[in-house]
């Protein structure tokens, strides 16, 4: 049995070094309690935020404790009256091959998933985060412009999607030319931006005649910096992520940019919020898994996994991830 710990808590971005690969021995099963096999371990950009101790709205890895994820697994042995051998289950048992669990956390996955691993993307936390954030926090309607960064990522693919499903029109930004192709030509979105090239800013305007109704904000930074002035009056701002800063150790300098923010929300009365996914799931989680699994069963939801194989690649994977070198929503396979 092999597990990833918290072995050094990065300066800026992650390395290899951060992590430590140990095998270790496994307790035999208790009473109520199941033995799973991981199948996929779901690597996502919050886990950067528990490697660091800077207090946030979860607790922070320890060093030397088992990394944090989600997981769909396996059932291999059962004394827990609700899990069965053989039945697949969505549960947060980490960065390891197998675990250990008295049940709290896990929910069987519905057999009818066509894969299980969307049970970590389209159908489970980075889905659910896109349908909220841009229908019930970003309030968009049929005919308004919306922008969404890290647009071929796990959440922007399907913010985009979503929005021209509702009928708006819908400009993406991401890093690269091959990942802005995809957005327009698989995806459906009327543009794409790629960040990493000069002039965003004028290359943004183009792409938004009418200015921006919702920024589904990801990225923050220099992308944030050229959607700004696009804002239209009464403009909402779903703030989601800030991917762009997580590895950043201090403030950027130059002037201090916020009287222009401040001035900016008050004279376009635009609303900015910000939410953290966990909050909703009381709400609306069944109606979207409901409306998700419509969309897709319909064809009209593309699915864009980006697969690595093997545990001991899950550093690398998450080191890139926060590079932009993941294509779609980033999943460890560690078994068939
Ligand atoms: P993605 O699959 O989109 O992967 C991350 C992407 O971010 C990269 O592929 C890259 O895309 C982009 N990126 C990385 N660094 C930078 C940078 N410096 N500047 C601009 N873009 C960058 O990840 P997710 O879809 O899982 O997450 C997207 C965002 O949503 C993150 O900010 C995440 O923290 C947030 N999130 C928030 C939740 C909440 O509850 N509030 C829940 C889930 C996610 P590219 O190459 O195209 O630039």
């Amino acid at each position: 049995h092999r597990r990833i710990v918290l072995a050094k808590r990065p300066q800026g971005a992650p390395t290899t070094e951060t992590f430590s690969l140990q095998s270790a021995a496994l307790p035999g099963l208790g009473e109520g309690q199941v033995l799973l096999r991981t199948l996929y371990l779901s690597l996502d950009p919050y886990m950067r935020g528990r490697i660091s101790e800077a207090k946030s709205y979860a607790q922070s890895v320890g060093l030397g404790e088992l990394m944090v994820g989600a997981t769909v697994s396996r059932v291999l042995a059962s004394t827990h009256p609700e899990f069965k051998l053989g039945e697949l289950v969505l549960g947060n048992t980490g960065w390891q091959d197998h675990a250990i669990s008295d049940g709290s956390g896990l929910s069987q996955l519905d057999p009818q998933m066509p894969r299980p691993s969307w049970a970590l993307g389209v159908l489970g936390m980075p889905g659910f985060t896109a349908y909220t954030g841009l229908l019930e926090i970003g309030q968009a309607k049929a005919g308004e412009t919306v922008v969404v960064a890290a647009a071929t990522g796990a959440v922007g693919a399907l913010v985009g999607q979503i929005a021209k499903i509702k009928g708006c029109r819908v400009v993406g930004i991401a890093g690269g030319a091959e990942k802005c192709r995809y957005a327009v030509e698989e995806l459906g979105f009327d543009a794409c931006i790629d960040h990493r090239e000069a002039g965003l800013a004028a290359k943004l305007a183009d792409a938004c005649p009418q200015g921006i109704d919702v920024y589904f904000e990801n990225v923050g930074g220099a992308v944030f910096q050229a959607v700004l002035p696009l804002l239209n009056v009464g403009a909402r701002v779903p703030v989601c992520g800030l991917i762009a800063q997580y590895n950043a150790q201090e403030l950027p300098s130059g002037p201090d940019q916020s009287p222009l923010l401040m001035r900016a929300l008050l004279t376009k009365r635009i609303r900015m919020q910000g939410f953290i996914i966990f909050d909703h799931y009381d709400d609306r989680y069944g109606e979207f898994l409901k409306q998700m699994s419509q969309w897709l069963a319909d064809g009209r939801i593309k699915v864009l996994e980006d697969v690595v194989v093997g545990l001991e690649n899950a550093p690398q994977a998450f080191i890139g991830l926060l590079e932009g070198r993941n294509f779609g929503k980033l999943v460890v396979q560690m078994a068939a």
